[in-house]
Formats: structure tokens, C-alpha cells, sequence
């Protein structure tokens, strides 16, 4: 039985110093906003939105100690969930994904609101970065994965993110998907879950594993393409390093058919290692068991996307399942 298949490999990537940057200059610790004076789109590029997640840290580091300034419009920085960074521990890497609850559930049309009981860390945050995600035309989630696999985007649902990140050239495999059980990611906030809103756009990138230099040069990479195609930067302002014109390949859509969830019951399982990206040819076959029944591949050459056993409470997301398009 497998519990869990986080990397055995040692984390290459060391914590940033934020403290040059984690003051900000909004007045929200740890967002950064600065504007240009010719009118263009309200661009925001998010990391640590899991406080474990290092390599988009690193990227708005890069950016901040460049000192990029927008061409138009205006660029938002912002290091989401300092509270569970500044727990972050390279012997127990999990542990500073968040302090209370998964800030990346919170958003959406947060029923948690307005409720009698007190708010906890990360609702707190939520509420401090809400105008900053809502005031934005254009989001870049940077985030990374706890197991070695390939980068993923995820568009969402609504095919004209997808588009987009496709034009960026965002990583090999792009994921459309509908989020999770437990709750609203940022990605899905607001303009960027309104189907109408076509001029509203966000991805989210995995960039890779956790601890992988290489995920770091996949944020700082996307950072580039994303800053270009939304007129807020040229090549020729940024760092030529910052790009990796062949780092990858076509990319490959991939539509999420199924978000399968742990059940309460036995721990759930897989039975196998499986990592992203795998196919699993067979329709039918049982790949493990989400703790009240066998977890089946519905069809054949099933792709799964990030199974995960380490946040595996009843509710969690445990794998997905996908359909190449
Ligand atoms: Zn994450």
C-alpha cells in the first residue's frame, strides 16, 4: 500500500529572505503594487499562496530586486501566505503549507463570512487580499507540487483562460478543471469564474516539486512570458535568464472528468506510485481507494493529475482524472 510518494530527494531550494519585501507598499503586508501613468491592465502575480510553495517567492524576489516597473496598467506583487512561510521548515516541508486552513479553498462566495465564530489566519488573509485579487485583470498563480512531476497549468472551466495561457506558452500540460470539493481556489474568484468575463484572466502554474531548482526556472519563466503578454513589461526590460525558450514542448490540454475526494473511513491509498501525468491505459482499472470505495479509471488512457495522499482528510482532493483533448 502506498500512503504517500513525496520526492526522497533533499529540497534544493532554500527559503528566500523576504524581509526586504515582506512589508510591501500597499499597506497589505506583502503586496507590492506599482503603476505606470498610460492606462493598460491591473496585472497581479501571486506566490506562497502555500506557505510551502517556494519557487514563486523566488521569481517576485527576482522581480522586486530588478526593480520592474509596469509600461502601462499596473503590476501587483504579492506573497500571499507569510504567516505559513515563516513556519517553513526544510525537514518538514508540509508543515508550512498553511497555519489553520488552506487559503486556497476560501475564495469563491465564502459562506465563512459573516458567521459569529472568529476568523482564522488565513480567512483573516483572504480579507486583507481580497480588494488586491479583485481589482485585478489578469492573475498568475505561482505554485508548486509536493511530488516530482511535469509543470501544469490550470485554466479552469471557461475555455478563453486556456486560450490565453496556450498563446503565453504556458507549461506542457494545461489542465482544465473545476477546482475542489473543499472550496474556491483564487484562480476561480470572481471575474475569473464569470464566463462572460472573457477580459478577466488567470492561471495557475505548478511550476514542478516543491523542492526542484528547476521549479524556480519554470516561475521565473511563466513570470516573463505572462509580463510580455500583458503589456506590462517588454523582453527587453526584463532579465533575458528569466526565459526558457526550449523548455518544454507543445502543450497538451487536458480536461479534468473527475476530482475524486477522500471519503471519511479507512486511509486512502493508491496502488502504485503514480505521478502526474501518468496514463493509465484500461478503463476500469482500480487504481486505489479513496476510504469508502475503490477509486476506477471511468474510460480508456486515463491521465491522472496530481494524486496526493498528504493532506488526505475527507474532503481533500486525493487525484484527478483527465481526458486528453
Ligand atoms: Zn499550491
Amino acid at each position: 500500500m502506498n500512503r504517500s510518494f513525496p520526492s526522497a530527494k533533499a529540497f534544493e531550494l532554500q527559503a528566500p529572505d523576504l524581509n526586504a519585501w515582506r512589508a510591501g507598499n500597499t499597506g497589505v503586508e506583502g503586496v507590492w503594487r506599482f503603476a505606470s501613468t498610460q492606462p493598460g491592465r491591473e496585472v497581479l502575480v501571486t506566490a506562497l499562496v502555500h506557505g510551502n510553495e517556494l519557487c514563486g517567492a523566488w521569481a517576485l524576489v527576482e522581480a522586486l530586486e530588478a526593480g520592474l516597473r509596469p509600461r502601462c496598467g499596473a503590476l501587483n506583487l504579492a506573497f500571499c501566505n507569510l504567516a505559513a512561510f515563516d513556519r517553513f521548515d526544510p525537514t518538514n516541508t508540509d508543515r508550512s503549507r498553511f497555519v489553520d486552513q488552506d487559503l486556497n479553498r476560501l475564495w469563491g462566495r465564502m459562506p465563512w463570512r459573516g458567521g459569529s465564530a472568529p476568523l482564522d489566519c488565513e480567512q483573516e488573509r483572504v480579507l486583507q487580499l481580497l480588494p488586491v485579487v479583485e481589482r485585478a485583470d489578469w492573475l498568475l498563480d505561482l505554485h508548486s507540487m509536493h511530488a516530482e512531476g511535469p509543470a501544469l497549468g490550470l485554466t479552469g472551466l471557461m475555455a478563453h483562460h486556456a486560450d490565453h495561457a496556450l498563446a503565453w506558452g504556458a507549461p506542457g500540460l494545461l489542465v482544465a478543471d473545476a477546482g475542489h470539493a473543499a472550496g474556491t481556489r483564487m484562480r476561480d474568484h470572481g471575474r475569473f469564474g464569470d464566463a462572460q468575463d472573457t477580459e478577466a484572466v488567470a492561471l495557475l502554474v505548478e511550476c514542478g516539486w516543491h523542492g526542484a531548482e528547476s521549479s524556480r526556472t519554470v516561475a521565473l519563466d511563466m513570470l516573463h512570458r505572462f509580463l510580455c503578454a500583458s503589456g506590462c513589461a517588454q523582453a527587453s526590460d526584463l532579465p533575458t535568464r528569466w526565459r526558457q525558450n526550449d523548455l518544454r514542448q507543445a502543450p497538451q490540454r487536458l480536461q479534468v472528468t473527475h476530482a475524486i475526494t477522500v471519503q471519511p473511513g479507512p486511509a486512502p491509498h493508491f496502488t502504485k506510485a503514480y505521478r502526474t501525468a501518468d496514463v493509465v491505459a484500461r478503463q476500469g482499472t482500480v487504481i486505489g481507494h479513496d476510504g469508502a470505495s475503490p477509486v476506477v479509471t471511468p474510460y480508456d488512457n486515463c491521465v491522472l493529475v496530481m494524486p496526493s495522499l498528504v493532506h488526505a482528510k475527507p474532503g481533500a482532493t486525493m487525484v484527478r482524472l483527465a481526458r486528453q483533448e
